[in-house]
């Protein structure tokens, strides 16, 4: 199933994002998380590529099994950067061979210190969906940075890319994680008024692993509010508390974002089915 007809549709959509395995050693265990996750029957469920160190090799592989196991629609994210038009197409070739409707198309991240080349075969997501488009078939979703994307100048210069990229062929877009709801609103309101009508996907993280989060924080430049600072600093040594307070706080922020008319939520479940049946269970009456 199409991801668009899911979030266009009238019911509130809820999702849920896996990474793959590094080695494969882990496969059968993450295999297993990603089961228990995809047994909650979410909306759908999305697999990273590469990201979160997981090997992009196995993205395809755990969202075919997912698919074909719990009937859960699923949204295969897909880089371009550190790739040729070829190993592109091999990976499109492979997603559609598996069934698999929907793809993230994303640019990925430079490694550090490299600047953009003039012969490498992608330089931004936009070509990526660009090429996606012209294979045919899929419905194709794209990153968007409520926070700005932290390479951008401005905010203004990256939303105006945001809107080549929309107008390359992206028919939805997913947030960067976000920890105050008012930052997405104001993002909301600028893109509209940008001319971006597309849908707009809200991602969510729990925190509820201080260790995991800093690192994210560090890489993306998020804000976290005074509150959720509050409550980190008092429950970060206590696993268990931190980890029921991180799951209160992201519901508290779905439950708003549902309210005020959103009507997909996609959350960074981290390979966690405790955290992603919490979560599924805190809003159930809402998402039915
Ligand atoms: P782009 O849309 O290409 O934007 C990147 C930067 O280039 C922005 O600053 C933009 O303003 C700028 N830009 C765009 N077009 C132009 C232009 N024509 N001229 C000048 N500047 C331009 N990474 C992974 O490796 N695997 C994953 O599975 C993964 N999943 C993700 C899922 C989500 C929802 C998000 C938000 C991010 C994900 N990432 C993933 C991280 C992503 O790859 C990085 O954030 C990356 O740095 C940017 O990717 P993008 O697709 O947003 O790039």
């Amino acid at each position: 199933m199409r991801i668009i007809d899911i979030i266009r549709a009238e019911k509130p959509s809820l999702s849920f994002e896996v990474f793959p395995p590094k080695t494969s050693d882990t496969y059968q265990s993450i295999e297993k998380k990603a089961g228990q996750i995809a047994s909650l029957s979410p909306s759908y469920m999305s697999v990273t590529y590469g990201a979160g160190g997981g090997t992009s090799d196995y993205t395809v592989s755990i969202a075919a099994n997912l698919q074909k196991s719990f009937s859960v629609p699923m949204l295969a994210h897909l880089t371009c950067i550190n790739s040729t038009r070829e190993g592109v197409h091999r990976q499109l070739d492979a997603i559609r061979a598996a069934g698999i409707e929907n793809v993230l198309a994303l640019r990925g991240d430079i490694a550090e210190g490299a600047a953009p080349q003039a012969d490498w075969d992608y330089h931004y997501a936009s070509e990526l969906v660009r090429d996606a488009v012209a294979y045919g078939g899929f419905c194709i979703g794209g990153a968007c940075y409520p926070e700005g994307h932290p390479e951008s100048p401005s905010q203004r210069e990256d939303i105006l890319h945001l809107k080549e990229k929309v107008e390359a062929g992206c028919e939805f877009l997913t947030t960067q994680m976000f920890f105050d709801n008012d930052i997405f609103y104001n993002f909301l309101y600028k893109i509209r008024e940008a001319g971006i009508t597309v849908p707009i996907v809200a991602g969510i993280m729990p925190v509820t692993n201080y260790k995991q989060i800093a690192r994210i924080i560090t890489l993306s430049g998020n804000l976290l509010p005074r509150r959720l600072l509050s409550l980190i600093d008092h429950f970060k040594d206590n696993p268990p508390a931190m980890k029921q307070a991180g799951i209160a706080y992201a519901t508290e922020q779905i439950v708003d974002l549902f309210a005020n008319g959103v009507g997909a939520v996609h959350v960074y479940s981290m390979n966690n089915p405790s955290v992603a049946a919490k979560i599924q269970e805190n809003v159930s009456e809402i998402i039915k």
